[in-house]
Parts: C-alpha cells; structure tokens; sequence
C-alpha cells in the first residue's frame, strides 16, 4: 500500500515531506550513531535544537527534555518507565486510560511491568472523552484494595475519533493525587503548530509527558516519534546507567548523551529530517498543512452531515471523521446497518477508488477517514464520499430488496 497516496485514508497514513527523504539518506549515508556527544555531537546538537523546537510548540517550561524514538509506541514505554521509577517502582502498580487509548499504550504499560489486570481501561463519554468521574472512582477503590496507581494517560488526539480528553482537569486531578499525567499526543501532537490546535490541545503543557509522532502530522517519513518530558532529570534518572566502557562518553550536563534518556543506545539521527524539512519551507508551509487536515475534515464531516445516507458518527476536531450509510428514513436495525457498511468498505477496497479504513464506535461499526496528507485536496476526499455514498445506496437497495 502507498500509504502516501492522496486518496489514503485509512488508519493514519504518512505523507513525508521531501528534504526530510534526503534527510534519513544522508544519515544513513554517513551511518551517523546519535548515542553520545562524543561519537555524535553535531547530530545530539541538532536532536537538542528540535527537541527545543518541539517544547515550545507544546508550552513545555525550559528545563523540559526529551528525544526521538522510534514512534509512539516506544515513546509510551520510556514514558511508563519514567513515570514508574518517579513512583518509587512500587509493587502492585496500576496505570489508566481511556477505553478509545492506542494499544501502544496498553503495550508499553504490559512491557513496563504492570499486570493485565492492573491496567484499567476507564469508560469513554459520548464525546469519546475518558469519564473522569470513573477514573476518580477507579483510582480510589484501587487504593482501597492495595494498589499503588502510578500513572495516567490522557489522549490528545485519539486515533480513532480524534478526541481530546479533559486535559486540564486531568492535570488537576493527577496533581492533587500525586499520579504522573502521559498526554498521548502520538496522532494529533503536530496539530499545536496551528491556533486553532493550540486551543483545542489547551493543558497539553501541564502533562509530566508527552509523546509525539513526526511521521504522521508533521510529514516524516519513518521512523520518527518523540517524547518529552517536563523535567528532563526524570528520563534521566530512571534511564542512566554508567558502564566502563563508555567511560570516556560523559562530558557532563551540556554535553548530553541521548542514550541516557531512553531504550536506545545505537540510534539513528532522526532529528536531522525534521531539522532539514522546516529550513527548507518554513513554518508557514507547515502550520498550512496541518491545518488542511482539519479543513479538509470539517468540510468532510459537513459533506456527511447534508448527505441524505450518510450519518455523522464524530465531531471531527482534529483530521478525523468517522461515518457510516445509514439514510435518516431508513428502518434497518443495527445489524442490518452493519451488514450494509461492511459491504460499502469491502466495494471501497476491491474498486478501490480511495483507501479508508473502520473502526468500531461504543460497539457500532463505522467507516473512519483521517486526513494528515499535506497532498491531499477536496476533490480527492469528496470523491471519496460520493464513492460510499454509490455504494451505500447500492448495498441499501440489496438490503431492502425482498428475500
Ligand atoms: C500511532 C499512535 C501510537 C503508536 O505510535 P507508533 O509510531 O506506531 O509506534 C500511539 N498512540 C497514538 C494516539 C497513535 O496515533
């Protein structure tokens, strides 16, 4: 799959900018380790420029840190350790989330150490916004039972729906209970770069982490995730280990290693992509192009909304929207609605005239397009409609044909 393509929609897809290609050729060209100062100074100078970057995108105080990983998914696992080794790694730990959480996350807690069963999965609201009230409730009975809650993870962004959890309230209620708030920021992190992402992320700043993917809305290619932190001491204490052979690497605070920070000793140099696509066109061209993800979702979700088959299954915020063929006369029941839309997703993808992918809602199936593509334009994504709604009024007119 060209997961590049302007017409794909499903799960999120990568749309990299060019100099940030050039950018991974060069780095593997000249098989650059960014592990140390001293193997890699002018790499770990440039991975400290935007990582910089990066912090003050997100409101993050000076004395914030962090570094690239790989994606999301590592940056969850260094985020948990993190936030373990802040608890005093204590038995019987228990981490939170939203039931619209990344697996990633459900992963990183797994490979963290928290058993199955401690990792709670807190239900979502009609917003798909984690009910803080069960999350209140959880924690307490948790602690009535002996459990050490350690962490929470608030979604900016969930890949699902695009849903923003309460994050300022989070932050209030894991400072007044002591618990390391992650903010998720994976999928929609990049969306700060614009005003209007900047408000709808509001509180962001006040998570003890935040994980970030580059190769989705910041347009990198592969492998490109970020974490920060809020104090940079804390990725150090819980990740630095000194051995003898590496010695003579540690040339003191202004001079820092990158593997101290995370899982990570051999790495590639990630930062030089997105160093090099942000010289080359600017913030200007970037704040453009994230913010078309959300107009081209808005304008998609208003195309559904006047649709007389289609029915909105989201508030599209970020680039997100989910939908399904269902017409306001209609009188299937929700397994004939889901018979229906399953059909309209298998024509999708055998005529292929665009990618999408589905999701399932609280428990009801639903066609699901993501726009982070900075290639992307209207037409490719009112074709696209007009294409599920063809085939819904075909997969209607079977359904209600007599037996
Ligand atoms: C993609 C994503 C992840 C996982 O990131 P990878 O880069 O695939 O490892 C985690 N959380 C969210 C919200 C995501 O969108």
């Amino acid at each position: 799959m060209r997961l590049d393509h302007p017409r794909c929609f499903g799960f999120v897809p990568s749309s990299p900018a060019w100099p940030a290609v050039v950018a991974d050729f060069m780095a593997a060209g000249y098989n650059v380790n960014q592990c140390t100062w001293l193997v890699a100074s002018g790499p770990s100078q440039l991975e400290l420029v935007v990582i910089d970057w990066f912090r003050r995108w997100l409101g993050y105080p000076e004395g914030a840190g962090g570094l690239f990983t790989s994606g999301g998914s590592a940056a969850s696992v260094d985020a948990f350790v993190a936030a373990r080794e802040a608890a005093g790694h204590p038995e019987r730990a228990t981490v939170y989330m939203s039931d619209q959480s990344h697996s990633a996350l459900v992963r990183a807690a797994m490979i963290v150490g928290v058993r199955r069963e401690c990792i709670r999965m807190i239900p979502s609201d009609e917003g798909f916004r984690l009910d803080m009230d069960a999350l209140a409730r959880t924690v307490a009975e948790d602690r009535a039972a002996g459990f050490t809650p350690v962490a929470v993870a608030a979604n900016a962004g969930t890949v699902g729906t695009g849903a923003i959890d309460r994050l300022e309230a989070m932050a209030d209620y894991c400072a007044a209970e002591g618990l390391w708030l992650h903010a998720d920021a994976a999928y929609g992190g990049f969306a700060v770069v614009t005003e209007r992402g900047r408000q709808l992320l509001r509180g962001i700043e006040r998570a003890d982490s935040i994980g970030l993917d580059a190769h989705k809305w910041f347009f990198q290619p592969y492998e490109a995730g970020c974490l920060l932190v809020k104090d940079a001491n804390t990725l150090r204490d819980a990740f630095a280990v000194r051995p003898d052979i590496l010695q003579d690497t540690v040339w003191g605070a202004n001079h820092p290693n990158f593997s101290d920070l995370g899982l990570q000793l051999s790495r590639s140099a990630r930062a030089l992509k997105v160093w090099m696509s942000v010289q080359t066109f600017g913030m200007a061209k970037f704040r453009r192009a994230v913010g078309k993800g959300m107009d081209l979702a808005a304008q998609a979700e208003a195309h559904v909304r006047a649709s007389p088959v289609l029915e909105a299954m989201n508030a599209a915020t970020l680039g997100v929207v989910c939908f399904r063929v269902n017409p306001a006369d209609g009188d299937l029941d929700e397994a004939a609605l889901d018979e229906v839309n399953r059909t309209v997703l298998a024509r999708m993808f055998w005529d292929d005239p665009a990618f999408m992918s589905s999701t399932m809602l609280h428990g009801t199936f639903a066609l699901r397009m993501c726009f982070v593509n900075h290639a992307t334009t209207w037409d490719d994504v009112r074709e696209t409609l007009e294409a599920v709604e063809r085939f819904g009024r075909e997969a209607l007119s079977k359904a209600d044909a007599p037996e």
